[in-house]
């Protein structure tokens, strides 16, 4: 699985997906770093290897985790300036403001059941939230590059 640098399928909207069959993107996109030899990376969004659906994986606090129809449901007022680079634009990098904090949902069940919701919410903080930035803003199209 390549990983793209093409504009236009990097610049479409991801859509949501049936979580059981997020959970088989994940596994490709875990798939596409591990077999790629990127050490360097810590993040990738379905579209960068050719998808459209709300699938990403990040490596928060050095664990790879995935994330499932994810949407961003709350945020800090503050802000942070951070310098990131990118798996579709290697050896390049940009800098691009980014919430200090922010509060997530993602999906973590088929559906909701005796156990609990289907969706759970969790606060990433720093660099964490950085990660979690940078790939949200992916599926929406947004990267380093183009974001205003
Ligand atoms: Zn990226």
């Amino acid at each position: 699985m390549r990983i793209t640098k093409n504009r236009e399928i990097l610049e479409k909207k991801c859509e949501g997906i049936y979580y059981t069959e997020g959970i088989i993107i994940a596994n490709k996109l875990i798939n596409a770093v591990i077999f790629g030899k990127h050490k360097s990376c810590i993040g990738l969004a379905h579209n960068q290897i050719g998808g459209n659906k709300n699938v990403f994986i990040a490596k928060i606090n050095n664990k790879w985790r995935c994330f499932i129809n994810a949407s961003i449901i709350n945020h800090s007022k503050d802000y942070i300036i951070h310098k990131e680079s990118c798996m579709s634009f290697p050896k390049k990098s940009n800098k691009v403001k980014r919430y200090n904090s922010i509060t997530i949902e993602y999906q973590v069940k088929a559906r909701n059941d005796v156990t609990g919701n289907m969706f759970e919410t969790e606060t990433f903080e720093g660099f964490n939230a950085c990660i979690i930035q940078h790939e949200i803003d992916h599926l929406k199209g947004i990267h380093i590059f183009n974001k205003k």
